[in-house]
């Protein structure tokens, strides 16, 4: 075995690993990273300009639950995340703040289901 490659080995024993023990040991995320949308209903004008940028075509807009059609009776955003590419133009186009990009990147899932974000829950 070559010196060098031997002091390689040496050091990178001795220094501390590059990686952590995912899930158990997370690393901190910048705030301008780009993950799972946050929405406001109560800021929402349901303009669909959201829906309407979007390049992968990952935003419907949806009626909210029957029981809640008094309190919001237009239509609101439903984000497909299986469909989306995090480019965040929906944030960037909402005239009123209502979407935004958080930090969160963690939604791994057997459900496909679990990727759509609902504008509201039912009550
Ligand atoms: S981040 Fe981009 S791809 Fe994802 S929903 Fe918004 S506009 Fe569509
Ligand atoms: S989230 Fe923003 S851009 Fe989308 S419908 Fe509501 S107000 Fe319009």
């Amino acid at each position: 075995m070559k010196l060098g490659i031997v002091i390689e080995i040496f050091k990178n024993v001795f220094t501390k690993p590059m990686t952590v023990l995912f899930p158990f040991e997370r690393i901190e995320i910048p705030e301008r990273n780009r993950g799972e949308h946050e929405f406001n209903i109560d800021t929402c004008i349901s303009c669909g300009a959201c829906a309407r940028i979007c390049p992968n075509l990952a935003i419907k807009m949806i009626e909210v639950p029957s029981e809640l059609r008094e309190k919001y009776p237009k239509t609101y955003p439903q984000v497909d995340l299986g469909k989306c590419c995090f480019c965040a133009l929906c944030e960037d186009i909402c005239p009123k703040g209502s979407i935004k990009l958080t930090t969160n990147f963690y939604f791994a899932t057997f459900d496909k289901d679990d990727t759509i974000l609902y504008p509201v829950k039912a009550e």
